[in-house]
């Protein structure tokens, strides 16, 4: 049976590899919904390629463009943040790849909950934000979320066939980003064009400064919390800087899994949309002969001050890791535009995590709340107007 696939985020990073899974096998898999959020004219080609059922400008300004250039073709057209939401329900979905960046993804990845919509999830922010109300959703309606993150599936690999054996510990593998290296006073100096460069990953721009600043491996560490139901005490970072074990389970007989691949994608996107079978892939197989040898060392939370933010979040619960990931959102944007250094925006989000106010047992309403005050703290703190 042909899958129908929602991909929220199609014209991102994440969404063009899914699409590239879906090339690969046109009688598995099936575009139905495209969404994206600006990128009409990347939207507007995927559309006239894949032929989905419908597709999603979140951007309102843009509705006219994509509705003109896809007018006459079977592909319906609809604008802005509600219709993300509705178009998630569709019955004609059947697997829901959450790729989009951020908070935003967050309303439409809970419709497609409540719809029964099995979830693809990259977007670890959801989890970030709202890992409780996510999880119990997710268990009220009986949906699977099936990772997505190398690491997460890497960890989801190892746990196959252990239903017997509760895990004692994960072991979350980072690249440990361009600038492992680094001194804190060279930090000062980073640039956008810089930190852009990942050395293993060719990722969407605010993953990978999150990369660079190690908030990314920190909203990881949450992110497994949830996923695996595993408490800040049993996970592990460990800077890994080839990438090729992407991440590692330890059980209580002391016996350790790993899931090893060379860099790619494709593999944790293709194991989601086809879970639990592996779909066949000529792609190039690792040789560890000729690899020769991998380096592991422990994070440095001194330089990378993010990551400790991330298991101070986690430890605290509440509204704490919204406003962190608030925070964050805000402060990336603000250093991609060249308003703020590198270091400043792991300062900003400490100060955040400081001073807008935390609420015990947030409800989505509460969520949504922190996330706005949080947005607007950090602006209002660097005497800026807020972003469009
Ligand atoms: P990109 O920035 O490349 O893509 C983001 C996608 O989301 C784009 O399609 C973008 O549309 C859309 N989008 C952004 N903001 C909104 C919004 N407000 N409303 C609607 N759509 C929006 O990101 P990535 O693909 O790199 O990452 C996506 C998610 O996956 C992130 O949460 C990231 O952490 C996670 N992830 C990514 C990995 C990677 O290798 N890239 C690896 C593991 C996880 P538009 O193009 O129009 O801007």
């Amino acid at each position: 049976m042909t899958k129908r696939i929602a991909i929220l985020g199609s014209t991102g990073s994440i969404g063009q590899q899914t699409l590239q899974v879906l090339d690969q096998y046109p009688e598995l898999f099936q575009a139905e919904v495209l969404t994206a959020n600006r990128n009409s004219h990347r939207l507007i080609e995927q559309a006239l390629k894949y032929r989905p059922d419908a597709v999603v400008i979140a951007d309102e300004q843009e509705y006219p463009t994509v509705r003109d250039a896809l007018a006459g073709e079977p592909v319906k057209v609809y604008a802005g943040a509600e219709a993300l939401r509705q178009i998630v329900q569709h019955s004609s979905v059947d697997i829901v790849v959450a790729a989009m960046v951020g908070f935003a993804g967050l309303a439409p990845t809970i419709e497609a909950i409540r719809a029964g919509k099995a979830i693809a999830l990259a977007n670890k922010e959801t989890l970030v934000v709202a890992g409780d109300l996510i999880t119990r959703l997710a268990a009220k309606h009986q949906v699977p979320l099936l990772p997505v993150d190398s690491e997460h599936s890497a960890i989801f690999q190892c746990l196959q066939g252990e239903v017997m054996n509760p895990m004692e510990k994960i072991i979350l593998t980072a690249s440990g980003g361009p600038f492992r290296n680094t001194s804190l006073k060279d930090l000062e100096e980073v640039t956008s064009t810089h930190a852009l460069q990942h050395p293993s990953w060719q990722m969407g721009a605010k993953i990978t400064i999150d990369s660079a600043t190690l908030m990314n491996k920190g909203f990881e560490v949450m992110e497994a919390g949830w996923l695996f139901g595993a408490s800040s005490a049993q996970i592990e970072v460990v800077v890994h800087p080839e990438s090729i074990i992407h991440s590692l389970v330890q059980f209580r007989d002391g016996s350790v899994k790993a899931q090893l691949g060379l860099p790619d994608m494709k593999l944790p996107i293709r194991y989601a949309l086809s879970y639990p079978v592996r779909l066949p892939d000529p792609a190039p197989r690792l040789d560890l002969a000729r690899l020769g040898c991998l380096h592991f060392e422990a994070p440095d939370t001194h330089r990378f001050r993010n990551l400790a933010l991330a298991y101070q979040a986690m430890n605290q619960g509440g509204t704490l890791p919204c406003i962190l990931n608030a925070a964050n959102e805000a402060s990336v944007a603000l250093f991609l535009s060249g308003a703020i250094r590198f270091p400043q925006i792991a300062r900003l989000n400490e100060e955040a995590m400081e001073s807008v106010a935390t609420c015990p047992e947030p409800t989505l309403e509460d969520y949504h709340q922190t996330h706005t005050e949080t947005v607007r703290y950090i602006y209002q703190r660097l005497g800026l107007s807020g972003p469009r």
